[in-house]
């Protein structure tokens, strides 16, 4: 068969070069010719270890076991986020991956449980959304285990510098022709968008049909080349800046990432088997680098295990990630705040749209445009859903939080907001990551309170309604309790070789 684009070059390889790499080895390997160009010496931005669920699938695509995946990477199991300190100081509330409560086909459980707080049947621990949920109840028990029923929903914590390893054995293995070097030139006629060869800085000369610019944040193909703009969401998400550090461990780690708010940003903690990884996302307009990495320091534990780095970055996405043979993926398409660990997931779409769109004998337009389409539906879905943290909040103590809560929100996020705190409804549109459990545990937790609740839910009596809530907490609470130890199932199931 002849097929005119056989000759797929990667430019970059980390996180999203490997991940493109491996997929399409895996898929299209045979018919294909794949180089991935990476350079040592530029390195790769070397964070990005919290995930989502959508991982799982990935790595079904590429046949990667789980058990195998959890020990090259040191991963540990993820159920969720817990955000402290956000709708105001010394307040906590949890995002998990999993359902709370039971709905009813006309209402979501959230309805029932605002019916229970406006009759004054919730007290103590009943008043906490979390506690109808079964990832939050393990979570806060530090437990984790694959179970036949009741099994939590899960991502993974991992390590990105060994995933990166990982996928390039699996894509060599399949095929992939890894080529080591700086790329000091990118030969392409701009006007048609069409990039013919990378030339190296030992003067070798990569020549493909299609590019795949997974370049980090220079997009060195797609913007410094071909000249595609770049959308600047700033006025935002004001964080521009991050701190990252890693630490030795300290106990147990934990089933779920920690999102710590800060007086000018917020602080990650990510346990995985081998050590612990920090950083603080903040806004260099709001504090420098200094004041920052001291309040990161602050809220450590474990010794220092690595020297401190800042990361600058642009919130915002590509205009067009698919410009005529070059197609972006990961940092060089766009970047969001790593507040619900997206990045990764917005490199899987990409990649998987790619190959479902992947061209035969020449790239076609109508492709390139629903390509971007869906792309920049899937960055403004994110984009609104981290915003929603920043804008929905309590916090007025710090000039930053004033602003966050004072900006005007996206009209798609404005119009999600005023239907929750008119109706308590959140509605799902095809194809969008964030379900509404995830919009509704995120905006009562960070205080929004809906005027009022679906009728359905006043069927109930006082005494039916306070049955259901109790019998909906006692199931999440007995399921978790079942649970082994997270640290114990990591120790059988996927414990890291030493070392
Ligand atoms: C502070 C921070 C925290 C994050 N946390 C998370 C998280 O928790 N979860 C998540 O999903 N994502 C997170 N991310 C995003 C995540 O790190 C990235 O999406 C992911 O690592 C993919 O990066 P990349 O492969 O696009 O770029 P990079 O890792 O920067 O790789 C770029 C590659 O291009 C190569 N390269 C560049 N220029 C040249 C050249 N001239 N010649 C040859 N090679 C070149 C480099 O050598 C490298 O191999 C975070 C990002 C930041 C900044």
């Amino acid at each position: 068969m002849n097929h005119a684009i056989r000759r797929v070059v990667i430019a970059g390889g980390g996180t999203a070069g490997w991940m493109v790499a491996a997929a399409l080895s895996k898929t299209l390997g045979r018919l294909l010719d794949i180089r991935l160009v990476e350079s040592d010496e530029i390195g790769t931005v070397g964070v990005g270890e919290a995930t989502i669920p959508s991982l799982q699938t990935f790595h079904a695509l590429l046949g990667l076991d789980e058990r195998e995946f959890m020990a090259a990477t040191q991963a540990t199991f993820k159920l969720g986020i817990r955000f402290e300190h956000w709708r105001a100081p010394g307040t906590a509330y949890f995002h998990g991956f999993g359902t709370t409560g039971q709905d009813h086909w006309t209402a979501g459980f959230q309805h029932f449980w605002l019916a229970g707080r406006a009759r004054g049947l919730l007290a103590g621990e009943a008043a906490d959304y979390g506690a109808y949920a079964l990832e939050a109840q393990a979570a806060a028990l530090g437990r984790f285990g694959h179970g036949p029923d009741d099994s939590p929903r899960y991502a993974y914590h991992l390590d990105a510098t060994r995933y990166a390893r990982l996928l390039r054995r699996v894509s060599e293995a399949r095929g992939v022709q890894r080529l080591e070097g700086r790329i000091a030139e990118v030969l392409a006629d701009t006007a048609t968008g069409t990039i013919r060869a990378l030339r190296l800085a030992s003067g070798a000369l990569v020549e493909g049909d299609l590019f795949v610019d997974c370049t980090g944040f220079r997009g060195l193909l797609i913007g410094e080349t071909l000249k595609v703009g770049y959308e600047d969401w700033s006025h935002w998400l004001f964080n521009d800046s991050a701190v990252a550090l890693q630490t030795a461990s300290v106990g147990e780690p934990m089933p779920y990432t920690r999102a710590i708010a800060h007086g000018f940003g917020w602080q990650w903690r990510i346990p995985l088997q081998h050590r612990v990884g920090n950083g603080l996302v903040y806004a260099s307009r709001h504090v420098d680098d200094t004041t920052a990495l001291a309040a990161l320091r602050g809220g450590l534990q474990g010794e220092e295990l690595t020297t401190p780095r800042v990361l600058r970055f642009r919130p915002g996405q590509r205009v067009e990630a698919w410009r005529g043979n070059c197609v972006a993926v990961g940092l060089a398409g766009g970047f969001l705040e790593p507040l619900e660990s997206t990045s990764i997931y917005l490199i899987q779409r990409a990649v998987i749209r790619l190959l479902q769109m992947f061209p035969r004998q020449a790239v076609a337009a109508a492709d390139v445009a629903e390509f971007n389409r869906q792309m920049r539906a899937d960055f403004e879905h994110v984009r609104d859903f981290i915003v929603l943290h920043f804008h929905v909040t309590g916090r007025t103590d710090t000039p930053y939080w004033q602003a966050c809560r004072e900006m005007s929100v996206p009209p798609t996020l404005r119009h999600r907001l005023e239907l929750f705190r008119e109706t308590a409804r959140v509605f799902r549109v095809d194809g969008e990551l964030f379900a509404e459990n995830s919009w509704v545990q995120v905006m009562l937790g960070q205080g929004l309170v809906p005027a009022q609740h679906h009728p359905v839910a006043d069927l109930m009596d006082d005494a039916e309604l306070a049955g259901f809530l109790q019998q909906q907490r006692v199931a999440a609470g007995r399921a978790a309790q079942a649970l082994p130890r997270h640290a114990a199932t990591l120790q059988h199931w996927c414990a890291a070789p030493r070392e």
